[in-house]
């Protein structure tokens, strides 16, 4: 096995492997595997490449594998958009202020959607999208003015969030989110530390990845192996992703909650056929099997075995 370092708390005995073969490894060398001292899970080695991103590599790969069409991937991210923000409400978290409008900063936030939706939402908040990818800005620009007249543009930055980034915008937000960032970095305790100097003394971290405690895992072998690809460098559980938080600062309050995104004739398609649904899976966007899902989703969030992990951290 290639020399091992945690990403996290940097140990470096020897890991315990979790799985030897790693979707869209070109290499044929990557594992992923489980430090010993603190339990995270990550690629070994952990390799990042910005040109990949750059590329839009991580799209291009879900329409050449799933063959989902643009369109169906671009429909379902308005859909978790609007998911997103939500969640807010769900979590008690307020999108207004009295004395002025709330500053939202969407870290990775790609093409922009959930920015959109939740200035649509919210008339007059002020939002910021900094992503490292000018072609998925572009791109992004491109679909909220094909989404119609009176869709909102947020402001975009072609930026990493580095320290530099955090001092020049120290204190300036009320909400930072990162959705689905914070798996495919290399120091995510680094950039939640970054992540920290950039909300107000009341500000709110909110922060998305999917779960490996998926029960999904055990119950779908090929689940199980698409579960893990090059570009995911982390793998978090409940208990891991807190400990990110606790690393990357002080908080007064850190807390992990299930959440889970995609529908149930999605879940017992996997497990039935034990292969994705395809080229348009089940998010659940109807009325009529509401009873079902809303109990399904409620028991999943609450056991923690759901797809996604949602993450609040308060300063
Ligand atoms: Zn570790």
């Amino acid at each position: 096995m290639t020399n091992f370092h945690c990403i996290i708390c940097h140990d470096s005995a020897s890991p315990t492997e979790v799985i030897d073969h790693i979707k869209g490894d070109a290499s044929g060398t990557l594992t992923a595997v489980r430090c010993r001292a603190c339990g995270h899970i990550q690629l070994n080695p952990p390799e990042y490449s910005l040109d990949f991103y750059e590329e839009n590599g991580q799209v291009n790969n879900v329409l050449r594998m799933y063959g989902t069409p643009m369109n169906v991937l671009v429909e379902h991210s308005w859909i978790e958009a609007r998911r997103r923000v939500q969640r807010f409400a769900q979590h008690g978290i307020a999108l207004r202020r009295d004395d002025r409008p709330l500053r939202v900063l969407d870290i990775g936030g790609g093409y922009g959607f959930f920015g959109a939706e939740l200035m649509r939402a919210v008339p007059g908040i002020d939002v910021t999208v900094v992503e490292p990818s000018s072609s998925r800005v572009e791109m992004g620009k491109g679909y909220l003015k094909d989404a119609g007249d009176g869709t909102p543009v947020p402001e975009f930055l072609v930026e990493i969030v580095d320290e530099d980034f955090a001092a020049r915008h120290a204190g300036a937000f009320d909400i930072v989110t990162l959705w689905h960032v914070l798996e495919h970095l290399t120091d995510p305790v680094d950039l939640l530390r970054n992540t920290a100097r950039l909300i107000r003394e009341d500000g709110v971290i909110c922060v998305e990845v999917p779960n490996v405690d998926d029960d999904l895992q055990a119950l779908s072998p090929s689940f199980r192996e698409r579960s893990f690809m090059a570009e995911h460098i982390s793998y978090f559980s409940r208990h891991t992703l807190e400990n990110v938080a606790r690393r990357a600062g002080d908080f007064r309050h850190v807390g992990v909650h299930g959440y889970q995104r995609y529908g149930i004739f999605n879940y017992f398609h996997w497990i039935h056929f034990n292969k994705p649904q395809g080229a348009n899976p089940d998010l659940f966007e109807g009325t009529d099997r509401w009873w079902l899902e809303t109990t399904w989703r409620a028991a999943r969030e609450a056991a923690v075995t759901s797809d996604a992990l949602f993450m609040i951290m308060k300063r």
